[in-house]
């Protein structure tokens, strides 16, 4: 009879949450398995920041992250912080740079922090089965887990989920925690894709294609909370850049956004004072301001295409500045998890343990990284959560 292989912990998922957390447990002299379904070790760091990781953010706190329930990043936040893993990076002599708003990068590329967090699982003793599938979790009548995979049965003190979220499928990205976590009888928050380009219907966002490939910098407003400062930019199907993906987090179905197009000028009375006398036409005067083929648009949607600013009433010149600062919008849904860089929502963190990462009631059961409803702002705040809750993890199993 084929004996049943017999671990401490199995950490279901070689990302950024589970590598961190099969490293810690190894250090500490745990038996760890780790598994992953993947061809190939943790794409989603690799495609991450553009190719080069930004990997962590030296702002991070509470503040940069949403979830149902508020409080419960702080514990792990706080016991390991963006400068721990800076530490860790700079052991490696990895180089890095800061690019803005304390987000950290690597100065060549993403696969030195995957080759630092495998560095780390083999210095604990970690075994790989990779790629293998796991087909069940369970729990046994005497509290241990049972975790059956297409390489056979093992049993373990501890099984950590980090199977991480559901955005990118086509690089591996599946709900197998979630299921996993619905079987062991834990709510789910409602998964949905945040951090995303957000669509119009093709009919509302005919008149803007022609906008399509222009950027700029503005304040964006969500009625459920959110404002961001970051660049916008117009596509094909509708709005991306850093500050759509950040209000998309925010963003539900129909719920209006609010854009100031010129967010570092009071327009009325900027284009009031600048009209006496005037004989330049409005959109150059506005292309001063914002890229020329946004002025351009505005002005001729406006009706004022072709005049010059003397020739327009203080009304016309007052409702053109109020129209861009506040240009109130209605998305029709999002690019979906194809394209999000997150998933909000996921395992219900009110029964979890703060401290551990481990479910409540069911003992031995620990969820780490994405999976989890805790999601951060776009700037590193993701990985730095997937590290902070895979160490608490890594230090209780
Ligand atoms: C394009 C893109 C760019 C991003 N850039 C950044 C960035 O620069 N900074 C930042 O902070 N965040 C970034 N993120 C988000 C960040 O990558 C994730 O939040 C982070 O990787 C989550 O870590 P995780 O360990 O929970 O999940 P992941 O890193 O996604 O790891 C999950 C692992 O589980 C495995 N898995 C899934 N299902 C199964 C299964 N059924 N069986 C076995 N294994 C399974 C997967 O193969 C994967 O290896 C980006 C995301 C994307 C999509």
């Amino acid at each position: 009879m084929v004996k049943n292989k017999v671990v401490d912990v199995v950490v279901i998922g070689a990302g950024a949450a589970g590598m961190m957390c099969a490293g810690v447990a190894g250090q500490r002299g745990r038996r760890v398995l780790l598994i992953d379904h993947a061809e190939k070790l943790a794409e989603k760091i690799r495609i991450s920041g553009g190719g080069r990781c930004n990997f962590t953010n030296l702002h991070t706190s509470p503040q940069q992250f949403l979830s149902e329930n508020p409080h419960f990043c702080r514990s792990a936040l706080a016991r390991y912080t963006a400068q721990d893993f800076l530490k860790l990076v700079q052991a490696y002599g990895i180089r890095w740079h800061e690019k803005h708003k304390g987000q950290l990068f690597c100065d060549e590329s993403s696969q030195s922090i995957i080759d630092l967090l495998a560095s780390e699982c083999d210095k604990g003793g970690v075994e790989w089965w990779m790629p293998s599938t796991v087909l069940d979790v369970t729990q046994q009548p005497l509290g241990h887990w049972l975790i059956s995979t297409d390489r056979g049965l093992v049993e373990a003190t501890s099984v950590v989920i980090a199977t991480g979220g559901m955005s990118i499928p086509k690089i591996g990205a599946t709900d197998f925690g979630l299921k996993i976590a619905k079987a062991q009888g834990l709510k789910l928050i409602d998964p949905r894709p945040a951090l995303v380009p957000l669509t119009f219907s093709p009919e509302t966002w005919a008149p803007f294609v022609a906008l399509a490939g222009v950027s700029l910098e503005v304040n964006i407003t969500s009625s459920q909370g959110g404002e961001f400062r970051e660049d916008l930019l117009f596509t094909h199907r509708g709005l991306s850049g850093p500050a759509v993906l950040q209000i998309s987090s925010y963003w539900q179905h129909g719920d209006q956004l609010e854009v100031d197009l010129v967010p570092d000028v009071a327009l009325e009375d900027y284009l009031v004072e600048h009209k006496p006398g005037n004989r330049q036409h409005v959109a150059n005067v506005l292309a001063h301001l914002m890229p020329r083929k946004l002025a351009e648009f505005w002005v001729t949607n406006a009706g004022l295409e072709g005049k010059h600013m003397a020739d327009v009433s203080d009304k016309a010149l007052r409702s053109l500045a109020n129209s861009l600062k506040h240009w109130k919008i209605t998305p029709n849904g999002s690019e979906g998890f194809k394209k999000a860089e997150v998933m909000r929502g996921g395992v219900d963190t009110r029964q979890l343990d703060s401290k551990t990462m481990m479910a409540k009631h069911r003992p031995g059961l620990y969820f780490v990284g994405e999976v989890m409803d805790v999601t951060g702002w776009l700037g590193g705040y993701n990985f730095q959560w997937a590290w902070a809750s895979g160490q608490a993890a890594g230090l209780a199993v």
